[in-house]
């Protein structure tokens, strides 16, 4: 029970590695609110948690929307008497190339990665400060925080942009006992990932299958995809740690596609 009596909030976790951290959590006895845009797919995950007799409520939240952000972390806390561990998962993919890529799909994409973490962020460390029990800062980031790729401009620029905002997390939490760090996965087949394979296909002239094969999992060391239980085992080895050894870190779980 390496979560035990920790309160967790999982942005995005209606879906795909927002849902295996949450179960994961919940498995180590958290309390954890499932944060989504989607509060019917929150609420349903949070029913698989408690059916499983676990805690877990839904919470309807916008990462991108100031108050929803605050009402929601304030809910969390009001429903579980505090907060101690924060992932900043939510998140989506918009592909395109730089010289055709819409200026709203770019607002928009580091609104959702980057305001939202922030947002996130800030109202979990009011509370976290206040209680003054610590805490931990999980940020969802990617291989692409450390590598380059065709198509994604927007993405690579803010998961890149996730390593300055935990970093500078880490050194300011450092005297409140908070923690802050970034798990970087490779591909892993979520809906984000099934969604880009065909707009990869069509954007690069080539079939479904050379898109996984030649550009996704070309790099691995294995032609494996990473698994929502390999990310959520390693955020929860981050969430739960505890010293304040690992703190402006960044753990790469990619079948060795980036080794820096
Ligand atoms: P997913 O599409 O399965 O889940 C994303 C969830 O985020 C959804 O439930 C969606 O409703 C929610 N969401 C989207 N916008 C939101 C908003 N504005 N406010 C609140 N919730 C919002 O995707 P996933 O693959 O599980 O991705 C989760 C995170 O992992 C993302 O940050 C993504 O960039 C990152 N990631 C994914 C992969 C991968 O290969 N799947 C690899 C590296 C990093």
């Amino acid at each position: 029970m390496r979560m035990r009596d920790k309160v967790a909030i999982v942005t995005g976790a209606a879906s795909g590695i927002g849902r295996g951290i949450a179960l994961a959590f919940a498995r180590e006895g958290a309390k954890v609110a499932i944060a989504d845009l989607d509060l019917e797919r929150a609420e349903a995950v949070a029913e698989e948690i408690r059916d499983a007799d676990g805690q877990a409520i839904g919470v309807a939240m916008n990462v991108t929307e100031e108050a929803e952000v605050d009402a929601g972390v304030q809910r969390t806390v009001n429903e579980f008497g505090g907060v101690h561990v924060l992932v900043s998962n939510a998140g989506v993919q918009m592909i395109g190339p730089l010289d055709d890529l819409p200026f709203e799909t770019w607002k928009k994409m580091l609104a959702i990665h980057l305001d939202g973490a922030f947002l996130t962020t800030r109202a979990c460390l009011r509370h976290m400060y206040a209680q003054k029990e610590g805490g931990s800062i999980v940020y969802m980031g990617s291989v692409h925080s450390k590598v380059a790729s065709l198509l994604k401009a927007p993405y690579v620029t803010a998961k890149h942009g996730l390593l300055g905002l935990c970093r500078v997390a880490a050194k300011e939490g450092a005297a409140h006992g908070v923690r802050a760090n970034v798990v970087c996965p490779g591909f892993v087949r979520t809906p984000l990932v099934d969604k880009q394979i065909p707009e990869q296909a069509r954007e690069l002239g080539i079939s479904e299958d050379d898109v996984i094969k030649n550009v996704m999992l070309k790099d691995t060391v294995d032609a494996e995809f990473t698994t929502v239980e390999d990310v959520a085992e390693a955020t929860l080895f981050l969430a739960a740690h505890p010293s304040n050894a690992f703190t402006g870190q960044s753990l790469i779980v990619s079948h060795g596609w980036c080794m820096e």
